[in-house]
């Protein structure tokens, strides 16, 4: 079977979507914590699996000898997520599963928000199992899915400096993590996955204002205050200063990823950012 955790998550759900494109749909089987978000993947005949990262039982023959599975990373900051996915990979060096696959971050990330990452492939090469490192650098979503603040603002507000980045959209990682659960030869691999193209916050602005017609100008701030407007809009003060981190990597050019790993596994170039910018539009 070819198993999918966080299968109900927005990259999980794509990974299934595509993978039901490929084999059968009972040779898939999600993992969920709350079986009712996939009671549409029961529907087409994927298997469904109830399991808690924080609840080490509910993982006890889940998998099965021969199993390709993909962890897709967990995003409960404050619940320790090496222990969790610690969980997940004890599970399956029990079953003797055929592959792990693990949605990391890039190598040259050097921010906070990598450690988790860090200690969860150290696990997971510590286990024996035969794995692959997906490196996946950012999404263009975390970008452009939620503009009407940009829009308002007529601003783009990052701390990056003239710091570049090759984000790709989650559907270009989910069809990487497709291509390595479905093909051969991916064991022990680690791919370090980016856009093709790398773009910096104000080029970011002159595509927003080219699509909208409004004038948007990159207002580019420090660290400190990059912080400061994140927890006034309402972010808990720990998530604001772990993005704040992310945008001093960026300045440092941590989130630029040129190895073609991405376009190379899934055999066609990366989504463009302007396509992504024009689907975040249109809501
Ligand atoms: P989502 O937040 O949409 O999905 C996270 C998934 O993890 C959900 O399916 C969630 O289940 C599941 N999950 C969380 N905690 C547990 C738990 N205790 N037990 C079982 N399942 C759990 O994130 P995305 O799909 O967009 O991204 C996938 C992962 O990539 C994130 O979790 C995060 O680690 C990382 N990430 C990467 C980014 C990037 O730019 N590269 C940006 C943001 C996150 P449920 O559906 O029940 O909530």
């Amino acid at each position: 079977s070819i198993v999918v955790t966080g299968a109900t998550g927005h990259l999980g759900r794509l990974v299934v979507e595509q993978l039901l494109e490929k084999v059968p749909a009972e040779q898939v089987t999600a993992v969920v914590r709350t079986p009712e978000k996939a009671a549409d993947l029961a529907e087409r005949g994927v298997r469904v699996a109830v399991a808690d990262y924080n609840a080490p039982e509910t993982f006890d023959g889940l998998f099965a000898a021969g199993d390709k599975v993909l962890l897709v990373s967990g995003n409960e900051f404050d619940k320790g997520r090496v222990q969790q996915h610690q969980v997940v990979i004890d599970a399956a060096k029990a079953a003797g599963v055929a592959l792990l696959a693990y949605t990391s971050a890039p190598g040259s990330l050097k921010a906070a928000l990598a450690d988790d990452h860090r200690g969860t492939e150290e696990a997971l090469l510590t286990s024996g199992l035969p794995y692959t490192l997906l490196r996946n650098g950012w999404y263009h979503e975390n970008y452009t899915e939620n503009l009407a603040p940009t829009l308002e603002h007529r601003a783009v507000v990052h701390a990056a400096g003239a710091g570049r980045l090759s984000s790709a959209s989650r559907a270009d990682y989910a069809a990487a993590a497709v291509a390595v659960l479905t093909g051969e030869g991916h064991e022990n691999k680690t791919y370090e996955l980016g856009g093709d193209q790398a773009w910096g916050f104000a080029e970011f602005a002159a595509e927003l204002s080219r699509q909208t017609g409004e004038e948007i100008v990159y207002r580019e701030v420090s660290v400190e205050e990059f912080q400061a407007v994140l927890t006034g809009a309402g972010l808990p003060e720990a998530f604001a200063a772990i993005l704040a981190g992310v945008d001093a990597s960026i300045e440092k050019g941590e989130l630029v990823v040129d190895s073609g790993d991405l376009s190379r596994l899934t055999g066609r170039p990366t989504t463009p950012l302007a396509e992504a910018i024009s689907a975040g539009l249109k809501g």
